[in-house]
């Protein structure tokens, strides 16, 4: 995953037949300027000067996921969140199956594990995506 995202992405939509659009690009460089989990809006609002509209914002944001750019993160009822796979570290997701709270963990020994896995069948690791589901605290006790 070293290479560029920008021209990943560029071969993911020539690849099936889409165009490259400016607008594309803007969608995917304020993608890619993001750190922690965001939704549709918070993008599309940091590109309220663009005159991008919501709906592109939405179809891109599946081309970017359908690429491997980004991570759909919230699960449930709650509206899709992402995450750039590129500019963080790998981390685990516990997914409340009733809110769609997303609560982030670090990976430390089960990425040890998966490494000496991979080492052991030769298999080049990339990235690793470990999601837990279950319920938060507050919606365990609800129920
Ligand atoms: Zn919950
Ligand atoms: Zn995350």
């Amino acid at each position: 995953m070293s290479r560029d995202p920008v021209e990943q992405f560029e071969k993911f939509l020539r690849h099936h037949g889409r165009n490259v659009t400016e607008t594309r690009r803007k969608i995917l460089r304020a993608v890619l300027s993001r750190r922690g989990h965001f939704d549709a809006t918070d993008i599309w609002e940091s590109l309220r000067r663009e005159r991008v509209s919501i709906a592109t914002v939405y179809r891109t944001l599946e081309l970017l996921e359908e690429a491997g750019l980004v991570r759909k993160v919230r699960l449930g009822k709650a509206h899709a969140h992402y995450e750039n796979v590129l500019a963080r570290e790998d981390h685990g997701h516990l997914v409340c199956r009733s809110c769609g709270r997303v609560i982030e963990f670090e990976l430390g020994r089960i990425r040890a594990s998966l490494e000496r896995a991979a080492a052991r069948e030769a298999f080049t690791l990339e990235k690793v995506h470990v999601q837990g589901i279950g319920l938060c605290p507050e919606c365990s006790r609800g129920a």
